[in-house]
């Protein structure tokens, strides 16, 4: 039997059903047309005021794509102007009903499904994930979420409130205002979409800075909100580095901050808020997420789950299961098991639909995945699969695992980001939680047990946004998602997301009263 049915028969993730069933894919657009480079404003593209550009390029040979319009302060205060007019009482957008808004979410996710093959391409072209990935996975992901939203825009409503005394007291859910949304390159469509679709649902206006390494399918989905009918400065898209985002954060017009990416800047955009206006401030941060393996797991749906919990996206992802964590009576199984996964996984040019790993972002995320790999290897744990980087073109890193890596050990602690997988041993259910727990992170965890006390007593323990019991990375519209500690500050996505791009506003109402 192939991998892919025993993986289908032993109940794997939606997720990574859609990257295995590459047969029915159309194939992709392998040199698709650049058509959007500029800054989005009022449903117009526009050169940057400076007249300065930077380069995008596709991580898979290091080759510039386009040359990109580069946002600055006086391109963010345009923006702002656009939305912030675009916000006024009486116009288009906040006199539209909000049904309509949901109707304008379920178009954009119309046309990002017309257009599905052409964005997956543009995604895998400027991020380098693979094709089978971007079609199967981010742009149906992207589109659910904005569905998703929609679905809210006319549900969104306040409560009745018996207050004390001759008053009517009830509440309204309103939109914060103007939205600031600073997203990273490792899922840029997605993000995108994660920002974009709970905003417009509560009614807001937005102005979204994408990655300068990945600037292309946002740039495009703007042109695709003015063709699905979002009034002129509801949408602004201004691509540029974090000069750009952080000429977002001063600004004293900005209502709200939503940021994803890492902690460190996280710090400086919350910062920046209190330094500014107070705005408020939603943050989605990097993560060290263990990931626990009992004794009683079956062995090799739990291999190829934390392979996948890992090296997922190259590793690129937030909520990644860095930390394996692995009971002591099947520990050398488990590493020998991993390592041959590993070693098995097919690496490689993007388009090609055997591939499951493509490069890293860039030279500079390369670089730093190398440098703690040595640095692995410097305090002592063993590789046993990878190690290097894959080819000497592009940023390709091999699929890595380390074993016997100790808690304190740089790779045990830090964010790599990258395709290098650590696995730890325990003993004892006593040790685990706090050693789990043993982080400045706490953005996701999982545990892989047929035992529910054992699941129930990890559930209840780790100090992270969400935990996944014989599963990893799932992810939907409906559930919210976000870090304790260090790994952030909200939730996205689910009720919870909505409720991020509120305010309430309480109404009292004298009742006359008269006699009857
Ligand atoms: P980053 O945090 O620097 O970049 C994320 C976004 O923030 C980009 O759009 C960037 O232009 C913008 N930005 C940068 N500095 C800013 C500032 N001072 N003010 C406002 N916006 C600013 O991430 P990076 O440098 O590209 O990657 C570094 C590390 O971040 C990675 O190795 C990884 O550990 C982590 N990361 C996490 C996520 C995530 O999903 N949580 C995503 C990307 C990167
Ligand atoms: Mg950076």
């Amino acid at each position: 039997m192939s991998m892919l049915r025993v993986l289908l028969r032993s109940g794997v993730s939606q997720v990574q059903r859609a990257c295995m069933s590459t047969a029915a894919l159309p194939a992709p657009k392998a040199n698709p047309e650049i058509l959007y480079t500029g800054i989005f404003i009022n449903n117009e593209w526009r050169k940057s005021s400076s007249s300065k550009t930077f380069e995008t390029i596709n991580p898979a040979t290091g080759q510039v794509i386009a040359e990109v319009q580069e946002g600055d302060q006086n391109d963010i205060n345009l923006a702002v102007k656009a939305a912030g007019d675009a916000f006024k009482l009486g116009s288009p957008w906040r006199r539209m009903d909000a049904s309509e808004r949901g109707v304008l979410l379920n178009r954009l996710a119309d046309l990002l499904e017309r257009d599905a093959v052409y964005l997956a391409s543009l995604e895998t072209l400027d991020n380098g994930k693979p094709y089978t990935v971007s079609y199967s996975f981010d742009v149906p992901a992207s589109a659910k979420v904005l569905r998703y939203c929609a679905g809210w825009a006319d549900k969104n409503h306040g409560k009745t409130i018996p207050l004390d005394g001759d008053y009517f007291c009830f509440t309204r859910h309103e939109p914060v205002g103007i939205c600031g949304q600073i997203i990273p390159w490792n899922f840029p469509l997605l993000m995108a979409s994660w920002k974009l679709g709970p905003a417009l649902a509560t009614g807001n206006v937005v102005v979204l800075k994408p990655a300068e390494q990945t600037p292309l399918t946002a740039l495009y989905v703007a042109q695709l909100a003015k063709e699905a009918g979002f009034p002129p400065g509801v949408v602004n898209v201004v691509p540029g580095d974090g000069k750009t985002g952080a000429a977002i954060v001063r600004h004293m017009d900005v209502d709200k901050v939503a940021f994803t990416g890492s902690t460190e800047v996280g710090k400086l955009i919350q910062e920046g808020a209190g330094k500014s206006n107070l705005k408020r401030v939603t943050l989605e941060l990097g993560g060290k997420s263990p990931n626990i393996i009992f004794s009683d797991a079956d062995l090799d749906y739990a291999v190829e789950q934390s392979h996948f919990g890992l090296f997922f996206n190259m590793g690129q992802c937030c909520c990644a299961g860095s930390r394996t964590f692995v009971e002591d009576s099947i520990y050398d199984k488990f590493v020998e098991r991993s390592a041959e996964r590993a070693m098995k996984r097919t690496v490689g040019d993007p388009f090609d639909f055997s591939v499951e790993q493509g490069p890293q972002i860039d030279k500079e995320q390369m670089d730093k995945i190398l440098d703690l790999i040595k640095s692995g290897k410097k305090e002592g744990a063993k590789i046993v699969a990878g190690g290097s980087r894959h080819g000497d073109k592009g940023y390709f890193v091999e699929p890595t695992v380390f074993a016997d890596v100790k808690d304190d050990m740089k790779i045990a602690r830090e964010e790599i980001f990258g395709p290098v997988q650590q696995i730890i041993r325990f003993k004892t259910m006593d040790e685990l939680i706090a050693r789990a727990n043993k982080t400045d992170y706490g953005l996701a965890g999982a545990v892989f047990t047929k035992d529910i006390d054992k699941a129930m007593h990890i559930v209840q323990g780790l100090r992270a946004g969400t935990v996944w019991v014989n599963t990893y990375n799932v992810l939907g519209a409906q559930a919210p998602f976000g870090g304790y500690k260090m790994s952030g500050n909200g939730r996205e996505l689910g009720e919870y997301g909505l409720q991020a791009y509120t305010e309430v506003k309480t109404v009292i109402v004298k009742i006359p009263q008269k006699n009857s």
